[in-house]
């Protein structure tokens, strides 16, 4: 495998990065190299990337397996303090990260920036969480059994993380995969590897020992499905698209991988006639908007008490239009352009068939190509009014700055609407009346539930996961994230005879 020229860029003349195997940086055998352009401008180039294959992702398997033992019997104190050092590292250039983040993914440089700070907490929760207790000790039926369970790490695990958290869900897969003693093969997204590459550097620089984490830049095809399907990787953690989630769950049980799915959602605000309806709205608009409306857990259905309809559609709809879109790269703007120029296509396509299938358009469904907007992928903040709940926006997830207000007689009815979706990532509901707060939370089908605040929050050290079809019911992050990482092992150890016999 040829050695790369340089293992990163960081002089802005030479863009070109490298994988990093075995504890090197290295090209692509082939040389090859794929573009990574700014979403706000096809005409900025973020950086080129090495357009791996079989042949790197079989070597950087190679080297987690080679580094799993040696990883495993260092003790939890030391992972701990590479990665709080990892931390530190990616603290001390989180703007200059964030902003980076923000050129490649898109998102406002505040989000750019808040996410990065968020990858630094989740590496610092978890060099702490390394340190907390593994087993249980019980009582035996022998006085004398020391009697005790301790967990063990899967050994390799292989982490494939999507482009609308290019930095947080990667800090949030590898850094429990490490903290409990996992070697890691990474294939990040191939639309935002620069955000994984600065997170691997920093954890790098921080002392991890060769092969213990290993990058692999390439497409899902030649890099993704061989790593799913190679034998020596004995977990997969997954956060992308369902139809992707669907077919792994077939290769990864087949050759009886452990696999963790994160996935998509159709989530939605309960919105009921007592809630303060302005607050409401600006929790909907950031659920529905903030990262253009590109997260798993936006809020996409605003399912509304019939007698604040129409004054919440007229609210939401001002909001929505009033956001600036922009250049996510300049202070003023509140709403980035999507993902890329095939994103908005596909979201114009669903807003014409949400149209055909009769929902009213009260807000956005445009390309937005003026004022600097000309070379981005920008369209404008979306709402539809009286969305039929089975209608094609009503059911499925447009991953868009789309949202539909469904009307509802009660929260009964609303609680139906809600729940018949296949999906069952996040949802929030607006009322005064505790009462219909507690009922929501035990009927809605969501793995994460808020009264009164917007669907997309989440704070890294609690469990995040769906129900239904957004996940495969295990947890990710806080505590959660050892029972993924880890598997159990129950020791019994008794003391030897007091008398040495037959010998
Ligand atoms: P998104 O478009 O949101 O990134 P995808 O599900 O298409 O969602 O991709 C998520 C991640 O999974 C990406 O890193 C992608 O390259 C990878 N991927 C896609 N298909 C496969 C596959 N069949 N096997 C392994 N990895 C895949």
């Amino acid at each position: 495998m040829a050695q790369a020229t340089t293992a990163t860029s960081r002089d802005g003349t030479d863009n070109h990065f490298a994988n990093y195997i075995g504890g090197s940086w290295r090209a692509a055998s082939s040389g090859g190299t794929f573009e990574n352009r700014n979403p706000a401008n096809s005409d900025d180039l973020v950086g080129r990337f090495a357009a791996s294959g079989a042949e790197e992702t079989r070597a950087a398997v190679d080297a987690a397996a080679e580094a799993a033992a040696g990883w495993q019997r260092i003790s939890a104190i030391a992972r701990a303090n590479i990665l709080h050092k990892a931390a530190n590292l990616l603290e001390a250039r989180a703007q200059e990260i964030g902003r980076e983040l923000t050129r490649e993914e898109g998102k406002t440089l505040k989000e750019g920036i808040g996410e990065t700070g968020r990858a630094v907490q989740i590496l610092r929760y978890y060099a702490g969480e390394a340190q907390q207790p593994s087993g249980e000790h019980y009582p035996s039926m022998n006085p004398r059994t020391l009697l005790y369970t301790v967990r063990d790490p899967l050994g390799v695990v292989g982490i494939i993380t999507p482009w609308n958290f290019p930095i947080a869900i990667p800090a949030w897969k590898i850094a429990p995969a490490l903290a409990f003693g996992n070697t890691v093969v990474f294939k990040p997204a191939s639309l935002t590897p620069l955000s994984a590459l600065r997170l691997v550097e920093v954890l790098a620089e921080a002392g991890l020992p060769p092969g213990v984490l290993n990058l692999v830049t390439g497409s899902a095809a030649d890099v993704g499905d061989p790593l799913v399907r190679d034998e020596r990787v004995a977990g997969i953690s997954f956060t992308g698209s369902n139809a992707v989630g669907a077919s792994l769950r077939i290769t990864v049980a087949e050759r009886g991988g452990k696999l963790q799915l994160e996935l998509g959602g159709k989530n939605p605000a309960i919105v009921l006639a007592d809630a303060d309806l302005d607050h409401a709205v600006a929790q909907v608009i950031a659920g529905s908007m903030m990262s253009t409306g590109q997260k798993c857990t936006a809020t996409s259905r605003a399912i509304v008490e019939r007698a604040v309809a129409d004054r919440f559609t007229e609210r939401l709809s001002a909001a929505a239009s009033a956001l600036k879109v922009g250049d996510p790269l300049r202070d003023e703007t509140q709403m980035g352009p999507l993902i890329n120029a095939e994103a908005v296509e596909r979201v114009s396509g669903d807003v014409d068939r949400a149209k055909s299938d009769g929902a009213q358009l009260v807000a956005g469904g445009t390309r937005l190509a003026d004022n600097g907007r000309e070379k981005g992928a920008f369209l404008a903040p979306t709402v539809f009014a009286e969305v039929d709940p089975d209608s094609h926006l009503g059911q499925e997830e447009l991953f868009g700055p789309v949202v539909g207000v469904i009307p509802v007689d009660d929260i009964e009815q609303g609680l139906a609407v809600a729940n018949q979706v296949r999906f069952g990532l996040s949802a929030s509901l607006f009322t005064r009346d505790l009462a219909k707060a507690l009922d929501f939370v035990q009927q809605i089908q969501a793995g994460v539930v808020h009264v009164n605040s917007e669907t997309a929050g989440a704070e890294p050290h609690v469990p995040f996961g769906g129900m239904k079809g957004s996940s495969s019911y295990s947890r990710e992050q806080g505590k959660a994230a050892r029972e993924f990482f880890t598997q159990s092992k129950t020791v019994y150890i008794d003391p030897p005879p007091a008398s040495v016999s037959n010998n």
